[in-house]
């Protein structure tokens, strides 16, 4: 069912909600009021915030106290930083209902994903907070007799976050979760969309800060601003490492810039995700994945699904019932009724997407759906209708990432040609098969399958769990994030030889026998 709102229910108030939001999270007003930037909610188009933003001479003072909140930080046992960060995911427990409705409000997102957004910050709170007491390095065989190798993390130092809007405060958690119990300092830059949510988090940090006690001023430091406040971090050495989430031509700049005076760069940017749909798929379950992959967060999602490729044995039958759904998705305002897509970002993601549907008809797609709904929100909102585009070859806009709900379809008749359809895209986020067939699966899954940081099967290839490492090869980055060992990039590594004899053999068997000038008895 098409939900649409009238002018008069969409323009109730948001700005008034989120004050009231802010001021429950401890958000001065004067943070939020009176600056140049004006933020603007994509539910209605209205005002919402007028933030004031950095100077590149705070954020290199912001830099500064962070190097010194460091220098004291390291000195912090694991475990004893870890409990900073439990005490974090209980703040953000007690706040999830606000801060989560901060989100939909300030981002566009349905209730249960802005919810869901706040889950994902406390799970990976628990996750760090195991980890603060499990920064394990090795033990090493020395080649050579009476002496021990072993290997080392240490703190990195300060951590520059540059986050994009689509998840304005998750991206955050998992880098300075990580981050804080690893022994680092934190720098963040949020999206220049997004700074509300950001003062809520700073504000929840500062909170946990109180209960904690003596953690060092400067821990975390929040700077708000555009491409210039994020290039004034990028290029401060002071910074060695800078996790940067966003789209492929931010982190082509931030790589190059960091590169440029040998800093570490941990890069998440732009996906062009694709599902493959083989003969032996469960069609109601890969349906069911399908609509939340490609439509959900209104293909907001740098993991959304932008391509299907679908057997041509089940090809009709699937996107005859695909065109169903997303001809009767519900659309509208995510946070007063039961649409499933809210809005796009702004006029520019509305723009970009029409650029799109306009260059794949060019290219010889067909296009369903894609269409504004104009009764859906006001004239300032951008509600679309999730666009399926049935396409003759990979070609023109389907290589390309578009922010937006557009669901490209491409049909294949041998498994190595979906394969090379799949990886055929500069980009290397994520990806997903809906197959019964072990042999399809285990290909797909094996070195000659999927080229992904992420390779789901029986699922769509959005909805990761923090407890894997998350990122994407090829113009995705290469960057590692969340789970696994990813905290590893949040450190510096010391391998260590400790003689414990009285000889000093040296390694691969060199012989340097000097005269010791009679010293030794
Ligand atoms: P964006 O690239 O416009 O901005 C992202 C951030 O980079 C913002 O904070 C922005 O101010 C900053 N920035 C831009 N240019 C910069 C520069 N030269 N130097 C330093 N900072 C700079 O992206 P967006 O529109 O906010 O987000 C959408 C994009 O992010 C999509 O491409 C999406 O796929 C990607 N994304 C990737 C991941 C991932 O984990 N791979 C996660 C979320 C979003």
């Amino acid at each position: 069912m098409l939900k649409t709102l009238s002018q008069g229910e969409s323009n109730t108030g948001f700005a008034a909600e989120i004050r009231g939001l802010l001021a429950r999270l401890d958000v001065p007003a004067e943070r939020y009021s009176g600056g140049s930037r004006i933020v603007r909610t994509p539910l209605t188009g209205e005002v919402i915030g007028e933030v004031a933003e950095a100077t590149p001479a705070e954020v290199t003072a912001a830099v500064g106290r962070a190097q010194a909140a460091f220098e004291a930080w390291r000195k912090v046992p694991g475990p004893q930083r870890g409990e900073l960060v439990r005490l974090l995911g209980e703040e953000l427990r007690a706040a999830k209902a606000e801060l989560g409705r901060l989100v939909s409000l300030e981002v566009g997102k349905i209730i249960s994903e802005g919810l869901g957004e706040v889950q994902e910050m406390i799970d990976i709170c628990d996750f760090a907070t195991g980890l603060s007491r499990q920064l394990y390095g090795l033990t090493i065989a020395s080649e050579r007799g009476d002496h021990r190798m072993m290997e080392q993390w240490h703190p990195a130092g300060v951590v520059g976050v540059i986050s994009a809007f689509n998840f304005p405060v998750a991206v955050w958690s998992w880098n300075a979760a990580l981050a804080f119990v690893c022994g680092d300092s934190v720098v963040w830059k949020p999206s220049e969309k997004t700074p509300l949510t950001a003062l809520a988090v700073e504000a929840l940090f500062q909170r946990t800060a109180r209960r904690f006690g003596g953690v060092p001023d400067g821990l975390l430091t929040l700077v708000l601003g555009g491409r210039e406040i994020g290039e004034t971090l990028v290029d401060d050495a002071r910074v060695p490492v800078v996790s940067a989430t966003g789209s492929t031509a931010m982190g082509r700049k931030v790589g190059e810039r960091v590169a440029r005076r040998f800093g570490r760069s941990i890069l998440e940017l732009g996906g062009n995700n694709a599902s493959i749909v083989t003969p032996s798929a469960d069609l109601d379950l890969a349906l069911r994945a399908i609509a939340f992959a490609a439509m959900g967060t209104a293909g907001q999602r740098c993991t959304s699904l932008r391509r299907l490729i679908v057997h041509e044995k089940v090809y009709d039958a699937l996107v005859g019932r695909l065109r169903v759904v997303y001809a009767s998705i519900s659309v509208g305002n995510p946070v007063t009724g039961d649409a499933l897509v809210g809005p796009l970002i702004d006029g520019a993601a509305y723009d970009a997407m029409q650029q799109a549907l306009q260059a794949a008809a060019e290219a010889g797609g067909t296009v369903h759906g894609g269409e504004r709904i104009a009764d859906a929100g006001p004239a300032e909102a951008y509600y679309v209708r999730p666009a399926l585009v049935e396409m003759p070859a990979q070609a023109g806009p389907v290589v390309h990432e578009t922010f937006a709900p557009i669901l490209y379809v491409l049909k294949y008749r041998a498994f190595d040609e979906a394969v090379a359809l799949q990886n055929g895209v500069p980009q290397g986020l994520s990806s997903s098969i809906f197959a019964t067939d072990m042999r399809e699966v285990e290909r797909f899954l094996s070195a000659q399958g999927s080229d992904c940081g992420i390779a789901n099967v029986n699922m769509g290839p959005s909805g990761a769990e923090i407890g894997g490492a998350f990122g994407g090869e090829k113009e995705t980055g290469g960057g590692r994030e969340s789970g696994s060992d990813a905290w590893k990039a949040y450190m510096r590594r010391q391998t260590s030889a400790i003689n414990y004899g009285l000889n000093l053999p040296l390694a691969q068997g060199v012989k340097f026998d000097v005269d010791d000038g009679g010293l030794n008895p």
